[in-house]
């Protein structure tokens, strides 16, 4: 466990702005975690940083950011600490011969986060295979086990961020496959598959497949990387619109596919035709990819991605959202969400 006191989380999240915690708890293990918990009855959560948008004032009192745990293996069942890096999972999965993680490949963040959040990507989520989540419960002040069925999963959301605060995940764990369990349907990355000859019936071609797919869609940042792009990935959640409007603001679209490959699309990342891809909203609104607000600017190839260029603030961040939001709503009519987490006081 590592203590610091007034210390600065800009350099703790990807998109490199923010104050600094007062006090900062680093656990790296799941008993680690929970013996932070015990003595601490208020405290902010930070994983890696890779959601959340932290204000210039920074965060008072304890702030607890797991990072480091350990997974196991039995069988096809696997568990992991919240501190654990995702994608450090998917690999060791697939170093298995397991199937069931490997389309959020290079999704960045910590295995807590990504439990809280139901990470989604190329028509996976996360809770297609928990069985179990441990979880400290702030109420009852000790760890309970909750079983995977009964966690009221959605896209982007679980019974986690609809309790507030009262449970951090300690451990989750996961029913993976040693045969195949999810389809590969993204246009995109069966494109790859194509032009790079990989056969998407394989494991490890699967994985190559994505990180490729990410890689040009701007989508990866490794936390070891001192150039990764300063992104907190999509800033926005898809938004669920009526059924004329989605064909309208699908119409943005630039890329040529079809309306049908798009709804396809649509379907996979956000599970209806009709949650319609929040950059097509933005594109819409008149967004353009590479936009750029002195320090703040739309990532060159997703115009969903807010990056922060050197010398940012968090708040010139906030006021860029409030602006897409606010245009996105007088031109479209459609209100965006932040995907992003937002910590701490803005003006
Ligand atoms: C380049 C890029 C690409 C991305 N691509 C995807 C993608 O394809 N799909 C996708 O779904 N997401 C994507 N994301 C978003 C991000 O990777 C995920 O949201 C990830 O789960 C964040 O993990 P973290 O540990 O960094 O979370 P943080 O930003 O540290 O925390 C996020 C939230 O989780 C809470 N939290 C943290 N730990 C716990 C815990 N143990 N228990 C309860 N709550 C906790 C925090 O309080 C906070 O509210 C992307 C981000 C980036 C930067």
């Amino acid at each position: 466990m590592k203590i610091q006191e007034e210390t600065s989380l800009a350099s703790l999240t990807s998109l490199g702005v923010g104050g600094n915690a007062e006090k900062l708890i680093i656990v790296e293990s799941a008993e680690e975690l929970i013996k932070s918990l015990r003595e601490n009855n208020q405290y902010t959560l930070l994983g890696y940083g890779c959601n959340s948008l932290i204000s210039d004032s920074g965060i008072t009192g304890v702030t607890i950011s797991p990072r480091g745990g350990n997974i196991t293996f039995e069988d096809n069942v696997v568990v992991a600490d919240s501190g654990v890096w995702w994608d450090d999972l998917v690999m060791e999965s697939i170093d298995n011969g397991l199937w069931g993680l490997e389309l959020t490949s290079e999704v960045p963040g910590s295995v807590g986060a990504a439990t809280y959040i139901n990470i989604t990507a190329y028509g996976q989520a996360l809770s297609d295979s928990v069985i179990w989540v441990e979880a400290w419960d702030k109420v009852l002040n000790k760890v309970i086990k909750l079983a995977g069925d009964q966690l009221n999963w959605c896209y982007k959301s679980s019974f986690f961020q609809a309790e507030g605060e009262r449970y951090v995940v300690i451990r989750t764990a996961f029913q993976l496959s040693y045969t195949p369990t999810h389809e590969l349907t993204y246009q995109k990355a069966l494109d790859v598959a194509q032009e790079m000859n990989l056969d998407i019936s394989l494991l490890s071609d699967r994985r190559r497949i994505i990180v490729e797919a990410r890689i040009r869609a701007g989508s990866i940042w490794r936390k070891d990387d001192e150039n990764a792009e300063r992104t907190a990935g999509s800033f926005f959640r898809n938004p669920i619109v009526g059924p004329e409007l989605a064909e309208k603001i699908i119409s943005f679209d630039e890329s040529g596919k079809t309306a049908e490959q798009i709804k396809n699309m649509n379907k996979v990342h956000g599970g209806s035709e009709v949650r319609v891809s929040a950059a097509h909203v933005m594109l819409a609104s008149g967004f353009t990819r590479g936009k750029t607000w002195n320090k703040v600017k739309l990532n060159d190839k997703n115009v969903l991605k807010i990056e922060t260029l050197p010398g940012a603030t968090a708040q010139e961040v906030y006021d860029v959202m409030k602006e897409i939001q606010k245009t996105c709503q007088e031109k479209v009519g459609v209100n965006l969400e932040p995907e992003v987490q937002i910590i701490g006081d803005f003006s």
